[in-house]
């Protein structure tokens, strides 16, 4: 089909829900995408922080396509191999004690204010079920976690919203102290924020929100759904700050491109969930957690150093052209966000872009890069050298 034909088709017969640009994209190879007439493009979304072995990764695509041969669901009612072998990994590498496995962000973020709220329950009963979230916050689509988001702009249309949750500014911790009101189980960040704009906590805060959520015997819940998976140059962010939150959410990068998500709990909160609580009838999928496992196997610590690298490289690459439209740089690794000076607008800014052959993000009121964790140097230039030629 052609470019024009999936569109038309897409405009007809899917449901209007989403801002997309108006290309449509076929095959790829490293971080290089290609549409149905040939016509390359850079990528410096891995669709929006997904795809981070890039395109066209023959281990991966091997892993998934003989597993699903072997097998392709069985259900949570028996045990399977890939998604054993995945959480034994993830545990190993990042000191949490057991993993929940589901299909999306949002959906695990639901799972750990479960998680959350019946750790409390158990402890003390009813009346202490507050969830705090930090303004400018992304934690997903699903009725309570529109509500755990911190915008006002996501409380919308879709009332009644889940109750129980207040929001306090980024980087106050004397604006969560004064949250203390007897009713409060649990903390939930996003360590970048991503959504709202790449915004890295500060490490002194989520050192001392750590604390202060030990001596409440509140949750330290992190939500690495963006953060995880060597995005940011460690397998999770938290092991960055530091820390080791109670529980942490994953998702977007766990399987290279399927879907797949889940929860990773430490010692006190591993059991919290106990039989009949919680499930997800797609959950642990043996060829996701195969395509997860082949992930794993890439992102070794050496990788993960290369991440940081690149991610220094790209943001001093944009630094340096010096355009009029750009300001300063910031994020972590390879979650890049650039900020928009006044009088342009990053909608603009990413057409332009898109049209000469990058596709990049928009985050808050900047530009965010999340470019596949496998992309190369020659990728990147080829990157900057569209922003030279477009915006220059
Ligand atoms: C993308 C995202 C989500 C939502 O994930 P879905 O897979 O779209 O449900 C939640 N939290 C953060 C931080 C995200 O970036």
């Amino acid at each position: 089909m052609t470019s024009e034909a999936i569109k038309d088709l897409t405009r007809r017969y899917v449901m209007n829900t989403y801002g997309r640009f108006p290309v449509a994209l076929d095959h790829g190879e490293g971080a290089t995408l290609y549409d149905p007439e040939g016509r390359a493009y850079i990528d410096f979304t891995s669709g929006i922080g997904v795809t981070a072995l890039g395109y066209g990764n023959k281990p991966w695509a091997r892993a998934a396509a003989e597993q699903a041969e072997k097998l392709g669901h069985v259900s949570n009612l028996f045990y399977t191999e890939p998604p054993a072998r995945l959480a034994e990994i993830l545990c190993r590498r990042t000191g949490e004690s057991a993993v929940f496995f589901a299909n999306g962000g949002g959906e695990a973020n639901e799972g750990m204010i479960k998680l959350a709220r019946k750790y409390s329950f158990d402890r003390y009963g009813q009346g202490r079920s507050t969830i705090l979230t930090l303004k400018n916050s992304f934690h997903g689509r699903t009725i309570t976690t529109l509500k755990a988001t911190g915008q006002d702009v996501f409380h919308n249309y879709f009332f009644p919203f889940t109750e129980g949750f207040r929001y306090v500014p980024a980087n106050d911790l004397e604006a969560l102290r004064a949250q203390d009101q007897g009713d409060v189980c649990a903390v939930m960040v996003e360590l970048v924020q991503g959504e709202g704009g790449v915004l890295p906590l500060d490490r002194d805060y989520v050192k001392a929100v750590e604390a202060l959520c030990a001596e409440k015997d509140w949750l330290f819940l992190a939500d690495e759904v963006q953060t995880g998976v060597g995005r940011t140059g460690t397998l999770f962010a938290f092991q960055q700050y530091g820390i080791l939150p109670d529980a942490v959410s994953f998702a977007k990068g766990i399987a290279g491109g399927l879907p797949m998500s889940g929860i990773l709990a430490n010692e006190k909160c591993r059991d919290v969930l106990g039989p009949g609580t919680h499930a997800t009838t797609f959950g642990a999928n043996p060829v996701c957690a195969a395509a997860g496992l082949v992930v794993q196997e890439i992102l070794s610590d050496e990788f993960l150093q290369e991440v940081r690298e690149k991610g220094d490289y790209l943001r001093k690459g944009v630094e340096a052209l010096d355009l009029p439209c750009f300001g300063k740089t910031r994020g972590l690794g390879l979650m890049i966000g650039v900020e928009v000076r006044e009088g342009w607008t990053n909608k603009d800014i990413a057409n332009t872009l898109i049209e000469n052959g990058l596709l990049v993000l928009t985050a808050g009121p900047g530009m965010r890069l999340l470019p596949p964790l496998v992309i190369t140097k020659e990728e990147m230039d080829k990157g900057l050298a569209v922003m030279k030629k477009a915006l220059g």
